[in-house]
């Protein structure tokens, strides 16, 4: 038998395990720097249109509302982001689709605009690999996505046509039912029991063409009817855990369990009231209806009332801003995804600029903060990086590949 150690490798023994235990811990920052971050849902283009917004610049989230820019997402260390082409629901008369199309070719042309005016240091990207390769040249991956099919109306090859301008999926609908599915908060109910005959045709399509679906606020029938009927994994691209906090637009353990059997992701949303119930404050909710009563329906105000009734409810939400989920709250939907079904099936969509936010991540700028948390709670650099966008990019590259093997 060989003898490794004596007696007198003790001192050198003591002094290597003293060294290991005192060496300090790599810092978090330096992780999340090396990870592939990507963010699969935000409503920034929202914001392209607003007076004194300019994607160049930094601008404070408090006074101006918006929570993403180029100068933040770099202080955030974020290399990759969906931006949102998003379509209120309206009538589905053909005259109304058609304004509604023509609206969302607008909104194409303006992240296009956007992207080359700061060419040098962002993109837009369509394939799984270009947030790697668009990293690897100092730019940041602007990723489209459609949230709501209303435009499509009827006609199938308007998806085919938004796949050509850069989306890689579509929300099927929004708050409220559409011709395609029947929504999660549609205060009338449901209309179609899930997925319409033409909903059925267009995930069809979605999986032909290579198009993600989203199952992001559709109903849970609706759900189900994609689940059943989509070819290809699919993902909801800002969704939680409904048994966390029981709002319809969280997933059941059920969904998130099916999910996960078919190959697909939810990714986590940070809007704070999806996030945690919130709690009673008489002070907080009487500021908020007395607002709301001054200037009633945001869709009948005119630009102007709009501006200072934005000003006025920001100030409100900074001065609640305590009530706001934190980003251990957030944590723990992501602890539970990976304690239901593994830790390959969860991801991050915050919901920026679109009532995303938490208290201590409140824009872009603070997205080390999942970072830390997550280290904080035991999950590896490979963990981590799982869910900041290997897993996403898993279901996108399957999407893609499905597409490949159709005729
Ligand atoms: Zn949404």
């Amino acid at each position: 038998m060989v003898k490794i150690f004596s007696v007198r490798h003790i001192p050198y023994i003591k002094l290597f395990l003293l060294l290991a235990c005192t060496q300090p811990k790599e810092n978090y920052l330096s992780i999340h720097n090396r990870l592939l971050t990507l963010d699969t849902h935000a409503d920034t283009p929202l914001n392209f249109a607003q007076e004194g917004f300019d994607f160049a610049n930094a601008h404070d989230p408090w006074k101006t509302g918006t929570q993403v820019d180029l100068p933040r997402m770099q202080a955030g260390g974020l290399d990759g982001i969906f931006f949102a082409v998003f379509l209120s629901q309206g009538p589905l008369d053909s005259g109304s689709i058609d304004l509604a199309h023509q609206k969302t070719l607008d909104y194409f042309s303006s992240i296009y605009q956007v992207v080359e005016q700061n060419k040098e240091l962002v993109a837009v990207a369509t394939a799984p690999d270009d947030l790697g390769k668009l990293n690897n040249q100092g730019k940041k991956a602007i990723y489209i996505g459609l949230e709501n099919g209303y435009p499509i109306g009827y006609d199938l090859t308007r998806a085919w046509q938004y796949y050509n301008l850069g989306a890689r999926y579509i929300t099927l609908c929004h708050g409220t039912n559409n011709q395609i599915c029947d929504s999660s908060t549609d205060p009338s109910g449901p209309l179609h029991n899930g997925l319409s005959d033409f909903g059925k045709e267009l995930v069809a399509e979605m999986n032909r063409i290579g198009m993600m679906i989203d199952v992001s606020h559709i109903s849970d029938s609706a759900f189900n009817d994609v689940l059943n009927v989509s070819k290809a994994p699919v993902m909801a691209s800002h969704s939680s855990v409904r048994s966390l906090c029981d709002h319809p637009r969280n997933l059941t353990d059920d969904m998130i369990i099916r999910l996960a059997e078919k190959g697909g992701v939810i990714q986590i949303n940070a809007l704070s009231s999806y996030v945690k119930t919130p709690g009673p404050n008489l002070e907080r909710d009487s500021a908020m209806a007395e607002i709301r009563s001054k200037y009633g329906s945001y869709d009948q105000m005119t630009p102007k009332k709009r501006d200072e009734f934005r000003k006025e409810y920001l100030v409100l939400k900074e001065r609640f801003k305590d009530d706001l989920a934190a980003v251990s709250d957030f944590a723990d939907h992501i602890d539970y995804v990976v304690d239901l079904v593994g830790i390959d099936y969860v991801g991050i969509g915050m919901d920026l600029d679109g009532g995303g936010g938490l208290k201590d991540c409140y824009d872009v700028s603070e997205m080390p903060e999942i970072t830390r948390e997550l280290l904080k709670r035991g999950y590896s650099e490979e963990d981590i990086s799982k869910i900041w966008s290997e897993n996403f990019m898993r279901v996108f590259r399957e999407v893609d590949q499905y597409a490949n093997q159709v005729p």
